[in-house]
């Protein structure tokens, strides 16, 4: 099978993503806030996270890299933030991305922080070699699922100066669920 929807530069950089569910662990979501998230060990690669919660927006800030020059400068780039109701009260945040779809992931790429759509990441169609990715994206969404269902529950994060066992529980599955995005990170890429 011939994978011509294949694209070099993003294989050598692999796709960067953030999942509103990152956002909510961190609690920026909660109210306005900066958080930073890192895509390497060595805290190279990050992208900055600012949230206005009222005005119900996202801002990226992030370096880009130049392949050829490693030259380094810096990028910007927002979303609108949208909420459906939960089932158990509350509500759930999502990603507005540009070209208008609600999604709970944005990818990095060259326009900024944009949706798989907009990237062209419709795996499920395109390659059939990747069959574990259907089922990797469903665990990937399962762990989110979960982690969102105790979030709507936890009512505390310390309890005597621990993190609550909810809230242990909500880090391990997201923990869970980045090592879950960064195998289909690379098994995609
Ligand atoms: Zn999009």
């Amino acid at each position: 099978m011939r994978r011509d929807y294949y694209d070099k530069r993003i294989e050598v950089e692999r796709v960067k993503q953030v999942s509103i569910f990152s956002l909510k662990a961190y609690g920026v979501l909660d109210q306005d806030s900066v958080c930073t998230i890192w895509w390497d060990d060595n805290k190279e690669d990050s992208v900055r996270i600012a949230t206005d919660i009222q005005a119900e927006t996202v801002r990226f800030s992030y370096n880009l890299i130049d392949s050829d020059s490693e030259e380094a400068w810096e990028q910007s780039s927002g979303c609108w933030l949208t909420t459906t109701p939960c089932n158990l009260g509350g509500h759930r945040y999502w990603f507005t991305c540009l070209c208008g779809r609600r999604v709970g992931v944005l990818y990095r790429g060259n326009d900024g922080f944009r949706c798989r759509h907009c990237y062209n990441l419709t795996y499920e169609s395109r390659n059939e070699n990747h069959r574990g990715v259907n089922s990797g994206f469903s665990r990937a969404y399962r762990l989110a699922r979960r982690a969102e269902k105790l979030q709507s529950k936890a009512k505390r994060l310390f309890y005597s100066g621990q993190f609550t066992k909810k809230y242990q529980q909500i880090f391990m599955l997201n923990s869970q669920f980045k090592q879950c995005m960064e195998t289909l990170n690379r098994a995609l890429f």
